[in-house]
C-alpha cells in the first residue's frame, strides 16, 4: 500500500494536475476540475487562468496557471484577517504550544541552514508567536533578535523572553533600510494576502548580503493529503477548505514570488512534516520524509515531495543605472 502511494507521488511529482484529477473521478467534485477564468486575479502574477483543484460549496482551492501558486477562495478582507490574528488565533498558552516543540524536526533544520551562511548578525522572525524559534536555536550572545506578530498575546510572550516584538504587519514595523542580516518567515508565508508587496519590504530592510529564509508546506503534499483513500484513512478529507491559509506554494511559485519581489533563491531543503498527534501518521510522516529526501538527492534537488519545504534567498544586486 506505501509503495503504491510513493509510486503515486513519484509519477506526478511534476504534474499535480493530472494526480489530481485522477482523484477526483471518484468524488462528487470532478465536475469542478476544469480550467475556468478566477474570479479574482492571482495575488502573484494577476493571472485569471485558474483550474480548480478541490472545492465545496462555499470555498475551493484553485491553482494560477501561469505562476503555480495555489489559491483558497473565497479570500477574507484583509481586515478581517488582521483581527483575527490580533485576537482569536492565538489567545493562551494552549494555542501559542502549537508554534513550539513540535516543530523541534523542522526548526532545527531551519535554524542550521541559516548559520551555515552566519554565525551572528541581527535576525528577525516574521510571524513569531512566543519566539520559541528565536530562544530555542539562537544565542543572545551572538544574535540581535527581534520578531513581528499579530497576536498580542504571543508578542507578550515572546517580549517576557527578552526578544523585542512589534505587534502588528511588516507593513506597520516602520524598520530601517538594512537593519537585519537574517529575515525568517516560518510556516507564515502561505498567511500573507500581498506577499510580492510585503517581501519587497523585506527586501529594503535586508542587508544587500543578507539571507531571507522562508519555510511552508508544499503545496502538492499537502493536497494528496486531502483526497483518496489518504484523505479517508486518516480522515483529513479537504480539511485544507476549512483552513485559514490563503496561498500554497510549491517550488515553481516560491521561486517565482521571490524573484518578482527582488531575491534571488540560493538554496531550497526538504524538511519533515510537524510533528503529529498520532503515532501511526507521525511514523508515516517520518519515513514518507525520509524517501523523500532520499529522491530530492537522487534526483540531483530537482523531485520534490517532502511534507514542507525551506528556500534561502539573497537581494539580487540593484544594476548601477537603477541605484539612486
Ligand atoms: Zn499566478
Amino acid at each position: 500500500m506505501t509503495w503504491w502511494y510513493f509510486r503515486k507521488l513519484f509519477r506526478n511529482a511534476d504534474s499535480p494536475e493530472a494526480l489530481l484529477s485522477r482523484d477526483l473521478e471518484d468524488t462528487a467534485m470532478s465536475a469542478t476540475f476544469s480550467t475556468e477564468v478566477g474570479s479574482v486575479g492571482c495575488p502573484l502574477c494577476s493571472s485569471m487562468e485558474q483550474a480548480c483543484c478541490l472545492a465545496e460549496a462555499e470555498r475551493a482551492l484553485k491553482k494560477c496557471l501561469r505562476c503555480g501558486v495555489y489559491i483558497l477562495e473565497p479570500r477574507p478582507l484583509d481586515a478581517k484577517l488582521r483581527s483575527y490574528f490580533s485576537d482569536d488565533y492565538i489567545e493562551n498558552f494552549l494555542g501559542l504550544s502549537r508554534f513550539g516543540r513540535n516543530r523541534d524536526n523542522v526548526l532545527s533544520r531551519v535554524a542550521r541552514a541559516i548559520q551555515k551562511t552566519r554565525k551572528s548578525g541581527r535576525i528577525l522572525d516574521i510571524g513569531c508567536a512566543g519566539a520559541y524559534f528565536l530562544n530555542a536555536f539562537f544565542s543572545k550572545s551572538q544574535w540581535r533578535m527581534e520578531g513581528v506578530e499579530l497576536s498580542r498575546f504571543a508578542a507578550e510572550q515572546a517580549s517576557e523572553s527578552g526578544i523585542k516584538v512589534h505587534v502588528g504587519d511588516i507593513q506597520s514595523a516602520n524598520y530601517t533600510a538594512h537593519q537585519f542580516d537574517v529575515v525568517t518567515i516560518l510556516d507564515a508565508i502561505y498567511y500573507f494576502s500581498d506577499p510580492r508587496r510585503d517581501l519587497m519590504l523585506i527586501r529594503e530592510i535586508l542587508e544587500p548580503d543578507g539571507v531571507l529564509a522562508i519555510e511552508t508546506p508544499l503545496a502538492q503534499a499537502r493536497i494528496w493529503r486531502n483526497q483518496g483513500w489518504v484523505a479517508r484513512m486518516f480522515r483529513t478529507s479537504r480539511t485544507i477548505l476549512h483552513h485559514d491559509d490563503l496561498l500554497l506554494y510549491d517550488l515553481n511559485s516560491i521561486s517565482y514570488l521571490l524573484n518578482e519581489s527582488g531575491f534571488e533563491v540560493t538554496k531550497i531543503v526538504p524538511c519533515p512534516g510537524n510533528r503529529q498527534q498520532r503515532l501511526l501518521l507521525d511514523a508515516l510522516y517520518s519515513s514518507f520524509f525520509y524517501i523523500a529526501y532520499v529522491l530530492w538527492m537522487l534526483s540531483f534537488k530537482r523531485l520534490m515531495i517532502a511534507p514542507r519545504f525551506l528556500t534561502l534567498a539573497s537581494p539580487k544586486a540593484i544594476p548601477i543605472a537603477n541605484r539612486h
